[in-house]
């Protein structure tokens, strides 16, 4: 079992996608093992997008993500990290394919709705960035054997 971070951006808030994106994941399969809302400060923004500290629209996305807080939800399920990446969509959610989230509801590369980690490893550091262990859980499964009979 894996886990993974998602941020449903400001827009994703102010647009009232948030329980049609919720429901997109519970629908699919995926456990909600952490789920909070948060202001995002620049320490934290500097640190997660580190790698795009430098580039000119840079304060443009920190900014962004700071307009209102955003909702941080941990997934967990088999192979999650690229299940939840393919759910979403390419960044540019013009681009992104119909059917994904981005591709769905998103015009713009910036305001693209959502935020999840692009691999096992970024998943690894963003949990821990953005939760507590304390805030993290670990509970039964009703349906686990229906959602993956044949893995
Ligand atoms: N972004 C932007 N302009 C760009 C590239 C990225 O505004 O040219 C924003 C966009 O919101 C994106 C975020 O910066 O989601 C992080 O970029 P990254 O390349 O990590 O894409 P992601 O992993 O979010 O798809």
């Amino acid at each position: 079992m894996e886990r993974t971070l998602v941020l449903l951006k400001p827009d994703a808030i102010q647009r009232d996608l948030v329980g049609e994106i919720l429901s997109r994941f519970e629908r699919k399969g995926l456990k909600i093992v952490g789920l909070k809302m948060m202001q995002l400060s620049d320490e934290l923004l500097n640190e997660h997008y580190s790698h795009l500290v430098g580039r000119d629209f840079f304060p443009e996305v920190k900014s962004f993500m700071q307009l209102t807080p955003v909702i941080a939800l941990c997934l967990e399920g088999t192979d999650c990290v690229n299940t939840v990446r393919a759910l979403c969509g390419v960044t540019k959610a013009r681009e992104a394919a119909p059917g994904t989230i981005r591709g769905e509801f998103g015009m713009s590369v910036q305001a693209n709705l959502i935020h999840c980690s692009d691999s096992l490893e970024t998943a690894q550091v963003e949990v821990p960035r953005f939760f507590k262990a304390e805030e993290l859980f670990e509970y039964p499964d009703a349906l686990i054997n229906y959602v993956y009979s044949a893995r």
